[in-house]
Parts: structure tokens; C-alpha cells; sequence
């Protein structure tokens, strides 16, 4: 049976995308989400804010909240607002798993502003096993990354007795997603398992089949319950408690440093997004290749709900930027990116097929992937 991809009447993004609802009108979660955020009282989950802040603040002697970081526009406007705040932040950053030079420059941007920071790379060996199961099990390479963003700061947290992490967005409220979690203030155990893109693969399983220990797991392991009720841990998005606007973080992040990559990003619209790991194109691909979208399709929709383009635009520049065989991303070659996590460019072209959705993708008659003379995928419709 094959699949026919419904898009949103407000913005592009297709009926495809997991935990996607229209309602009656057509119109998808994410933009519903956005028109939410007018009815917020913003006021008053600033003053409730304000309180959590006054009690961070009566620890003088140390740092007195933790905002994990990878350097990006997002982070680097969180640690500027943190000091404004008169908060004294530690930065945390689980180092990405195939660091760019523009990411390197972005977190060295960070310390030259003054901020205090840890970077924590877990072992590059494990981390590249990790890439490679992850990639050809669940069909998402970054699995290690999706996880270590939220257990490094929060065992850092636990050991370095910082009960506040300060984290940026509800993806939630900010792309769509179950009624009930628009309204989530915080960040736990349970979010993280159900929305923090582990695709069902679990530090267990690891364990259990693929002959890891658990102490080449531990920052990939989320603290115990005694350990967080110990320091009784808060973990809370700012983007509840206020108005999230990724353009504007940029602009301020700009001011203060933060770079863009600088030339045209593949895949994207931006360039100033996930431009920290060369992994990322990898990664944006095989997003197209199970839901039929890709990056530029999730920014165009921003931008279409920012009222900044038009949906007839964003339909023309989605189709030209997306979906091309990721030959390269930030120009490292994907030969060099594979090569890192023990892949051969043959190899991955039958993971992408193995993944690659043939309700939406055409085949022939015998099920086998059609391609075009440039080695794309052909939708359906
Ligand atoms: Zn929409």
C-alpha cells in the first residue's frame, strides 16, 4: 500500500512525522502549539520563574545552576541570559560525536566570554560502536548524542551537588506533541525516555547483546533515584517559562560571538543549526528516508508560523534543498565521516535501503528502490 503524504494547510509539515495530528481543519500540532503559546500567562510563570532563581541564588560560594551546552545559538543565549540573571552558571558540554571545527570555535567562544565550563568527551572508541549499532538497528546515528546531552549534566549535577539544570526548549511545545506536554515545566527520567529520541534502544540492551560493560556506559546511564532525591535535582526547560524564539536566541547569540557556518549547509535552510557534528547530515537523511522530511522542511515551518515566508515559497525552496544522498556535510567528505564509525560507503547505502520507506519512496515491481540519475529517491507523490 502505498502512502499519501497529507500536509498541513498552515505550514509544510507532512502527516508522516511521528505522533503527527491535524485537527479538523487540517492544521498540524506544531502550528496549533504555536498559536498555544499566545494564551500562555507569561507573566506569571515569570514570577514563578523568579522564585526558582531566588533560591538558586542563596548559594553564593559555588555554581549555583548548571545549563548544558554544545555551544550552539541556543546554549550560548541561555549562558548570557544566566548571567544577566545574576545567576553564576557552569556550562556542561557533552562533546558531540564528531566535533566540527565552527563547534570547536563556538564552545572556545563561550570560555572567552568567561563562563566556566566542562566539556565531557566519553571514549571516542565506544562512542564510534555506538554510532554504528545505533545507525544500523534504529536507523538514527545519533543515538550516543541524544542521550549523553541529558545524562552529562545531570551526573555532573549529581556530583558536583548543583541541584538546578536550566535546560532551552520544550521540543515539545515548540514542534508539536501530546497535549499534556506542552504544559511540562521539567525535564526528568520519564521525558527523556519518552521524548528524548532513544528510538527503543536502551542502556540495557546494549548491555544484554552487544557485549558493552556497564562502566563503558556510565555517562550514558541516568544517576539512580536516591542520588537526585539526595540533591533533590530540578531540571527545568526555559522555554516554559518563556516565550522560545530560535531566531532571536540567534541574533543575541551573534552579539556575543556565536558563528554561523558560513556558506550553505546541505540539507538545511539555516546555517546557523546543528552545525557542531559532521554527523549531522547522516543523521537529517535517514530522517527523510523514514518520514519523507528533512531539516529544511522543520525550519521552512518555523519560519512559515514567524510569518516570514510564505507556504508557496517554503514548498519550492523544501523540494530543492532536501533529500540529496548526504555526499558530504560541512564539505567532510561521508566517505571520512563513515570511515569513523567503521563503514563502508557501500555499507551504509544498504542501511539507508533497509530504512528507507517504500510507502513513500517508489519501487519497482519487484520492491526494489527506484533511483534517479543523481542516486535520489523519487516520492510517490
Ligand atoms: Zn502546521
Amino acid at each position: 500500500m502505498f502512502l499519501m503524504m497529507k500536509y498541513c494547510k498552515r505550514c509544510i509539515m507532512p502527516s508522516t512525522r511521528p505522533d503527527q495530528i491535524f485537527d479538523e481543519q487540517g492544521v498540524c500540532n506544531a502550528c496549533l502549539s504555536h498559536d498555544y503559546k499566545d494564551k500562555i500567562n507569561w507573566d506569571k510563570r515569570k514570577d514563578d520563574l523568579n522564585e526558582i532563581l531566588q533560591k538558586a541564588k542563596l548559594n553564593k560560594d559555588s555554581w549555583n545552576c548548571i545549563i548544558p551546552s554544545s555551544g550552539g545559538k541556543d546554549s550560548t543565549y541561555q549562558a548570557i541570559w544566566a548571567k544577566k540573571n545574576g545567576l553564576n552558571p557552569l556550562l556542561v558540554t557533552a562533546t558531540t560525536c564528531d566535533l566540527s571545527e565552527i563547534g570547536k570555535k563556538n564552545i572556545e567562544n563561550l570560555k572567552s566570554l568567561g563562563f566556566d565550563t566542562i566539556e565531557f568527551s566519553t571514549s571516542s572508541i565506544i562512542r564510534a560502536k555506538l554510532n554504528k549499532i545505533s545507525l544500523e538497528t534504529i536507523g538514527d546515528i545519533a543515538w550516543p548524542e541524544h542521550v549523553s546531552i541529558f545524562t552529562a549534566p545531570i551526573k555532573i549535577a549529581v556530583n558536583f551537588k548543583i541541584p538546578l539544570i536550566i535546560y532551552g526548549e520544550n521540543p515539545q511545545l515548540e514542534y508539536g506533541g501530546p497535549k499534556e506536554s506542552l504544559d511540562n515545566s521539567t525535564l526528568d527520567k520519564r521525558w527523556m525516555e519518552e521524548f528524548g529520541g532513544l528510538i527503543g534502544l536502551r542502556v540495557n540492551d546494549l548491555v544484554e547483546n552487544y557485549g558493552f560493560k556497564n562502566s563503558d556506559l556510565s555517562m550514558f546511564t541516568y544517576p539512580n533515584h536516591k542520588e537526585l532525591d539526595k540533591l533533590n535535582l530540578k531540571s527545568l526547560f526555559l522555554g516554559y517559562y518563556e516565550k522560545w524564539d530560535s531566531l532571536k536566541n540567534y541574533e543575541v547569540a551573534k552579539k556575543n560571538g556565536f558563528q554561523n557556518y558560513g556558506d550553505d549547509l546541505e540539507g538545511c535552510y539555516f546555517n546557523w543549526e546543528k552545525i557542531d557534528n559532521y554527523q549531522h547530515g547522516v543523521h537529517d537523511y535517514f530522517k527523510f528516508l523514514k518520514f519523507g522530511f528533512g531539516r529544511a522542511t522543520d525550519q521552512l515551518c518555523y519560519l512559515i508560523r514567524k510569518k516570514k515566508i510564505t507556504r508557496d515559497e517554503a514548498i519550492v525552496i523544501s523540494k530543492k534543498l532536501e533529500g540529496k544522498f548526504p555526499i558530504s556535510y560541512m564539505k567532510k567528505p561521508l566517505k571520512k565521516i563513515l570511515n569513523k564509525i567503521d563503514l563502508s560507503i557501500d555499507d551504509f547505502k544498504k542501511i539507508c535501503e533497509k530504512f528507507t520507506n517504500k510507502k513513500i519512496f517508489k519501487t519497482d515491481q519487484g520492491g526494489n528502490i527506484i533511483y534517479d540519475d543523481k542516486g535520489n529517491l523519487i516520492k510517490r507523490i
